[in-house]
């Protein structure tokens, strides 16, 4: 029996995570939960699920928490930033589960592996920012991160037969997402619905936007620098768009070992929370014979100028990482509330680059103010009608 802390339980990630701890009731305790602004989803889970501890990260104060119905009073209950710090850190809990969207999760992360925590990760933007701090932590607690997203999962999975043997290489796949076809044109006034409608993968608002425009691989491209030890030139974006194999590891002797299933997010949520046992998800297996043919093709830099950045930020180093990052988040929820057109997005985020070249990554508090300064930067430009 494992407890389990979720960091963002009423979200794509986290629901099904608590879906494969009701599966497996003999397996996983739930002993903290936290949403962002979900309240009554985050109730009906504390009622389900009751944990010793729930927050409500997105309210400042009690009374925006509001009442507390009388059947769920055997549970703690917590707001904003200090609800996270809690659930990450102060309850008891074996594995938590960072699955909170944006550079929201850093803070999380970093205060799991001070009390010496199992995390599982599924937000990426704590490593896109805080990748140093965040594996030098992980080493400090004796525990190596375990990855959520599907593809570093799959790129884990492959490495457990590697017996320490390191990839030369590593094949990070990409659906390509709902505008894999279209032209540059085309998607500068991409629809919001049109952004939304992503082929294989059922995921959260600002994930999904982040593969239309493909910076959901640049910051991918990030997360696995930092998982795996590997720099930028040694990870590959392959565009392939039925999504069965998720990722691929090359070896030096030629030998590239890949896994493959059907897209499920419980599979690599299952295998953090079970690791190193497979248990069942409750999802159906693959069939190759159902499969037809898969294909491959390379990733377009041209019309996805975000597979191009990952490398130059990587590369540039300092908090180049933060500012597409925050740039990037800015901007998406501008699309989001139609001030911005979906070319928007690309248009801002090199411009933040530009114009913040070489900001200072040293502390926590210089990723804050990284990341602050992109959001200003965007918010300005969106202000002026600069876009
Ligand atoms: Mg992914």
């Amino acid at each position: 029996m494992k407890t389990l802390s979720i960091l963002g339980s009423t979200g794509s990630i986290g629901t099904q995570a608590l879906q494969l701890a009701e599966l497996h009731p003999d397996r996983y305790r739930v002993t903290a939960l936290t949403a962002h602004v979900s309240r009554e989803k985050l109730f009906q889970q504390v009622r389900q699920f009751r944990p010793v501890y729930a927050g409500l990260t997105g309210a400042s104060t009690p009374a925006e928490l509001g009442e507390i119905p009388e059947n769920l009073r055997f549970c703690e209950f917590g707001v904003g930033p200090e609800a996270l710090r809690t659930a990450a850190s102060r309850v008891e809990a074996d594995m938590v589960l960072c699955s909170v969207v944006g550079i929201a999760g850093l803070a999380g992360v970093m205060d799991a592996l001070s009390a010496g925590r199992q995390v599982l990760l599924a937000n990426k933007e704590a490593l896109v920012t805080g990748g140093h701090l965040v594996t030098q932590a992980a080493k400090r607690a004796g525990k190596p991160l375990l990855p959520v997203d599907s593809e570093h999962s799959a790129i884990f999975q492959c490495l457990q037969g590697a017996a320490g043997n390191k990839p030369v290489a590593l094949w990070l796949t990409a659906s390509g997402g709902p505008f894999r076809t279209w032209s540059r044109e085309e998607m500068e006034h991409a629809t919001r619905a049109q952004a939304l409608r992503h082929p294989n993968w059922n995921m959260g608002a600002k994930i999904t936007v982040d593969s239309a425009s493909m910076f959901n691989k640049a910051l991918e491209i990030m997360e696995a620098r930092w998982l795996f030890d590997m720099p930028a030139e040694k990870i590959r974006v392959v565009v392939h768009p039925q999504s069965i194999v998720h990722s691929a590891v090359a070896f030096a002797d030629g030998a590239v070992i890949a896994q493959l299933g059907i897209p499920d997010m419980r599979v690599p949520i299952g295998y953090a929370m079970s690791y190193p046992e497979r248990l069942p998800t409750g999802g159906p297996a693959l069939d190759p014979l159902s499969l037809g043919s898969l294909t491959f093709e390379p990733g377009d830099p041209e019309r996805f100028p975000a597979l191009r950045l990952a490398g130059e930020c990587l590369r540039a180093g300092g908090a180049a990482c933060t500012v597409l990052n925050g740039a990037n988040e800015a901007a998406v929820a501008a699309f989001l509330r139609d001030e911005i057109p979906f070319g928007g997005i690309t248009r801002l985020v090199e411009e933040a680059l530009a114009a913040l070249p070489s900001l200072p990554a040293e502390s926590l508090d210089d990723i804050y103010e990284a990341d602050r300064e992109a959001r200003r930067l965007v918010a300005e430009r969106i202000r002026k009608g600069q876009i």
